[in-house]
């Protein structure tokens, strides 16, 4: 593959952060990294022509790319500041990886498919971008090596809000999941205490499943 950015993605890439603010993601820092990635590399040459329209494309192994929107959303409900130790659910192309990196973080990210794991490890290297460390694993079970995570992202739709999530936040972290079956409602839980939660709830998505296990 050739890895090639030019200015006419640079052109493209403006008008989609354009795009994605007049949707109402307003951190400038996102629509910023949103400039930044150049998500066509993430896509599989077929669909490389659409890597600047705001839609979800598939990846192969039955997955997709988030759509920028989605990305940029759960990006500023992070409210990310530079050193954040942030776990993700659902490595996938590693787009909202990278994007997480951009912002500043210390990213840790799992993904239950072998193949994709093994693409988005060699991957993103190659365009710059070093997340702390990939993990070939099930997110249900979050990465508790690690933990505590100033925030955790789940970018696959999960039936429920797995516990071990919970309890690998630090007091005041939060966690990012959009929560259903169909679709999804993107939900913000803010850990208070050791016991005590705040949930606040957005509008819906539709992801493809948090599935269980390893693949
Ligand atoms: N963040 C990705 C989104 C990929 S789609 C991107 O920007 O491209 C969701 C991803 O979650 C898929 O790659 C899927 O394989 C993964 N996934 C689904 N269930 C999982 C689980 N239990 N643990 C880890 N990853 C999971």
């Amino acid at each position: 593959m050739i890895l090639k950015d030019t200015f006419k993605h640079k052109g493209l890439r403006n008008k989609l952060a354009l795009e994605v603010k007049r949707k109402g993601v307003l951190d400038f820092k996102v629509l910023k990294a949103i400039e930044c990635i150049p998500r066509h590399l993430f896509m599989d040459s077929s669909f490389i022509d659409h890597a600047y329209q705001d839609k979800a494309f598939p990846i192969g192994a039955g997955q997709t790319i988030s759509q920028p929107y989605t990305v940029a959303f759960q990006s500023e409900l992070l409210k990310v500041k530079k050193g954040d130790k942030i776990l993700e659910i659902g490595t996938g192309s590693g787009y909202q990886t990278a994007v997480l990196c951009e912002l500043g973080a210390i990213v840790y990210s799992v993904e239950r498919q072998k193949e994709l794991f093994k693409k988005t490890t060699l991957f993103l290297p190659k365009i710059g971008c070093y997340p702390k460390k990939l993990i070939f694993g099930d997110g249900y079970q979050g990465y508790e090596n690690e933990a505590p995570y100033d925030s955790i992202i789940v970018t696959a739709g999960a039936p429920f809000i797995p516990k071990m999530l919970l309890s690998q936040l630090k007091i005041n972290g939060k966690l990012v999941i959009p929560l259903g079956i169909e679709t999804q409602t993107m939900t913000l839980i803010i850990k208070i205490s050791e016991k005590k939660y705040k949930k606040v709830e957005f509008g819906d998505f539709q992801f493809v499943p948090l599935l269980k296990e390893k693949n």
